[in-house]
């Protein structure tokens, strides 16, 4: 037996048929066996080895030594209310988290893989599914200031790299004195801040970024002009870098695959051919440099990151 007078009854998740008790921290969760297992080889392990000295209200108990209550509670009414965590509604970020967590640890795979796929919504391994970030509907995690940097810590926690280098790339949107300082947070990080090899590894491909945009994604505007217009078009050419110039000296951007030329803009300055032909270029260059995007930090090409969290070779 054990005392269970210093411990809590989690108050959601105790039910009268439940088959067994869970304890996490000092919270004690009476669930079903059957469900529990059928989400993870790693439970029915431990509930067949589940010892029969302890007994709590006529239940085996399992210690879930290392877990956190908070986190538990989010994967308990989960597994046992499928409607509980739903991507398509807003979800609080720490219910994420805490799925994700508990999730990872027990290889409950298939919502392991949902929550990572509900993170990759905002930081993705795909330029189509970046550029799709912003449609109506597509973010439904909780929004707060330190969101990236949360979101990094948890898939470094995690070991989920496959979220970093989209997440990485923007994590300047906090500035540099967030990313250096940390940035306070209301759920459950009470601080968010990175450790110091990964702030550093923000910081450099900071400056390679910003410079890719320059070099690679505005390559097409140093190209001569073959058209009919050559005086003109050079003309315009030079306005705009000059305008740029401007722009790349007060802006932050915070991440490369934010910044887009105006084309309407240019169309005033250069013939449709140079237009057309610059933004093929453009375009091409921005899909280079997001399949490079992970060498920036060191790490992994995206194909490899995709295998390594159980994802498809092909996005989705
Ligand atoms: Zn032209």
């Amino acid at each position: 037996m054990i005392d269970t007078g210093k411990l809590n009854y989690s108050a959601d998740l105790w039910f009268e048929d439940g088959d067994i008790v869970l304890k996490a921290e000092n919270t004690l969760f009476r669930v079903t066996q059957g469900i529990l297992v059928y989400h993870s080889h790693i439970f029915m392990q431990m509930v067949l080895q589940a010892p029969t000295t302890t007994i709590v209200d006529g239940c085996r108990l399992l210690e879930m030594t290392g877990d956190k209550a908070v986190d538990l509670t989010h994967f308990l009414k989960a597994i046992h209310d499928p409607a509980y965590y739903d991507p398509a509604q807003d979800t609080p970020f720490e219910v994420i988290s805490g799925i994700l967590r508990i999730s990872t640890k027990y290889n409950a795979n298939g919502l392991r893989l949902t929550c990572v796929r509900h993170l990759q919504r905002i930081f993705p391994a795909s330029l189509e599914d970046w550029d799709n970030r912003s449609a109506p509907g597509n973010d439904t995690i909780q929004k707060f200031r330190a969101r990236t940097l949360a979101v990094i810590m948890l898939a470094l926690e995690t070991d989920h790299p496959v979220l970093l280098p989209s997440a990485m790339a923007y994590s300047w949107s906090v500035g540099l004195e967030g990313l250096l300082d940390g940035v306070p947070s209301n759920h459950s990080f009470p601080k968010t801040d990175l450790d110091w090899a990964t702030k550093r590894q923000c910081i450099i491909a900071r400056d390679r970024l910003t410079l890719a945009i320059r070099t690679d994604l505005l390559a097409f505007m140093l190209k001569p002009a073959h058209c009919g217009t050559v005086a003109r078009c050079n003309h315009g050419r030079l306005a705009s870098l000059k305008a740029w110039g401007t722009f790349f000296a007060t802006a932050v951007i915070p991440t490369p695959f934010r910044f887009e030329v105006n084309w309407t803009d240019l169309t005033q300055r250069m013939c449709t051919q140079c237009v057309e032909e610059g933004r093929a270029e453009f375009l091409s260059a921005r899909w280079v440099l997001w399949e490079r995007l992970p060498s920036f930090f060191g790490l992994d090409e995206w194909d490899s990151l995709r295998r390594k969290a159980g994802l498809d070779t092909v996005p989705t």
